[in-house]
């Protein structure tokens, strides 16, 4: 299960054309499980960027002069082949970024469903006739694609990040460039294969790989014929290019970090909210900005919670993701091991206990770290305020659901809240009074390619999915006509 399967593209696709960098040069991509590369792909350089730009903007009148319809079939093909080929896209995912394969195969389902959902949406692009209120004269608006976009996407879902973005642009008539992170790059060339396989147009989708992130982006978003930027990943990344878009006033969608709270009030249903927290905490290892990240349990019910919770996370079995039982794959780097090491220690060393998680028991080789749950922690401590990104549950003891309310809003991000309450009306006044872009109300799980995906305060600007994902890629036209 260590060898790619020959139907991985490893070159870069621009223009239609499948090629290396002008440089000639490569990086490794590894395999997370085992520390060995893969296979090498290329090191596209500002100079190939700018390549690919001119080929989604040679591209770009006729895509958006296309049938929205036809637009719709190509989607609605690549997910019918994305189905197809489910089992070779979930290892592909599970080899370059360490997550169990059934996670990979959910993701797969949910990536999928992004072209799906989409294919329906570009046949439902509106406009509008209304009369002026003077009554003289008539209003008329049109919805029309914003251009040539740019995406960067990160390593954790390397699938979704790119179809949740790619689906609404191309349904919107709007041709791109997509920058998968250096840690995962072959996923995102390969849907680009199945979508050139399904009679996309050439320049239409472009994916560069490339180690030099800042650079090949800064020039790329300096070129007056890219008209928008989608960026998933970190908040610090994102408040730079949030910085460098402002230049050029460009379109931004940014989905960012989040540091999100799981609040089990008294009146619990403590089985379901352990049951949530499990799919909240461990899909893709810890590893989502859907993440909880922080867990206020009520006193009531806290004894209760943390026994059965951590007989849940201690029965976790880790190993590489791709072998048969295996629950928790690798983390994406060793880097990334390093750094939730380093807050669950400073987690130790502000007084927090650890009751489940042996960082001593992991495999010498590959970036593994265990399934952990911590208690007693406190509620100021670094570890509650920062984005843990790993299989680390901090568990901290409230006296009141107000408090674990007052707690969940104390932080700068806003992505998602969980609440677990049997009370359904006090579930809703809690949520609305979450801040945040989503609320899992008695739900562990709520990524939908349906429902409008996104955050408030510093965890990001517009929406994907839903209704609102293709706004994100259509600008309002207002034509004034004597009629
Ligand atoms: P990251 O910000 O380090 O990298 C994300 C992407 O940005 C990668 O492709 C990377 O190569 C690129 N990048 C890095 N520096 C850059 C620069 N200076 N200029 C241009 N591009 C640059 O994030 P990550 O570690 O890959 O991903 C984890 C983060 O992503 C977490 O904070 C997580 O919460 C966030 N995330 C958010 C969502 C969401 O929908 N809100 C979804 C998934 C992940």
């Amino acid at each position: 299960m260590t060898a790619l399967s020959p139907n991985v593209p490893t070159r870069n696709l621009i223009g239609g054309a499948w090629i290396g960098a002008a440089s000639g040069k490569t990086f490794p991509v590894l395999n997370p499980a085992t520390d060995q590369p893969l296979c090498e792909v290329p090191d596209m350089a500002e100079a190939d960027g700018l390549a690919a730009v001119e080929a989604a903007y040679t591209a770009g009148q006729q895509w958006a002069d296309t049938a929205p319809r036809v637009r719709g079939e190509v989607l609605r093909k690549t997910y019918e082949l994305m189905i197809e080929r489910r089992e070779e896209i979930a290892l592909l995912i599970t080899q370059e970024m360490g997550k169990a394969l059934a996670d990979s195969r959910a993701e797969v389902n949910y990536a999928a469903e992004f072209f799906r959902w989409f294919s329906e949406e570009a046949v439902r692009i509106g406009g509008e006739v209304r009369r002026a209120p003077a009554g003289d004269k008539w209003i008329m608006t049109n919805r029309v694609p914003v251009g040539v976009c740019y995406f960067i996407t990160p390593w954790n879902f390397p699938a979704a990040m790119a179809t949740r973005k790619i689906g609404p642009a191309v349904a919107a008539g709007c041709t791109v460039v997509v920058k998968p992170a250096a840690e995962t790059p072959l996923t995102t060339l390969y849907i680009a294969k199945l979508m050139e396989e399904a009679g996309l147009p050439a320049g239409v989708v472009n994916v560069i790989t490339t180690h030099s992130a800042s650079a090949v982006s800064s020039a790329i978003l300096a070129d007056e014929r890219v008209q928008k930027l989608s960026f998933t990943g970190s908040t610090f990344v994102g408040k730079k290019l949030l910085h460098q878009t402002a230049e050029r006033v460009l379109r931004v969608s940014m989905e960012l970090g989040g540091n999100d709270p799981f609040i089990v009030c008294s009146d619990a249903d403590v089985d379901a909210a352990v049951e949530g927290a499990m799919l909240a905490k461990m899909r893709n290892g810890g590893q989502a900005c859907t993440a909880a990240n922080r867990f206020y349990v009520h006193t009531d019910v806290y004894d209760e919670f943390v026994a059965k919770f951590s007989a849940r996370m201690s029965g976790l079995s880790v190993g590489p993701g791709y072998e048969d039982g295996i629950q928790v794959g690798p983390v994406v780097s060793h880097k990334q091991r390093d750094e939730i090491a380093g807050l669950v220690d400073s987690a130790l060393a502000s007084g927090a206990k650890r009751i489940v998680g042996d960082p001593a028991a992991m495999p010498s080789v590959g970036s593994f770290y265990p399934p952990t749950v911590l208690t007693d922690v406190p509620a100021d401590s670094v570890i509650a305020r920062t984005e843990i990104f790993g299989p680390v549950a901090p568990v901290i003891r409230v006296q009141t659901d107000d408090e674990a309310l007052t707690l969940a809003n104390t932080t700068e991000f806003g992505l998602i809240g969980y609440i677990y309450t049997r009370d359904l009306a006090k579930g809703l006044r809690l949520s609305r009074r979450m801040q945040t872009g989503m609320v899992g109300l008695n739900r562990g799980l709520l990524s939908d390619p349906a429902a409008p995906f996104g955050g408030v305060k510093e965890s990001g600007l517009g929406r994907e999915g839903g209704f609102e994902g293709i706004d994100e890629f259509l600008e309002t036209q207002y034509v004034a006509t004597d009629w």
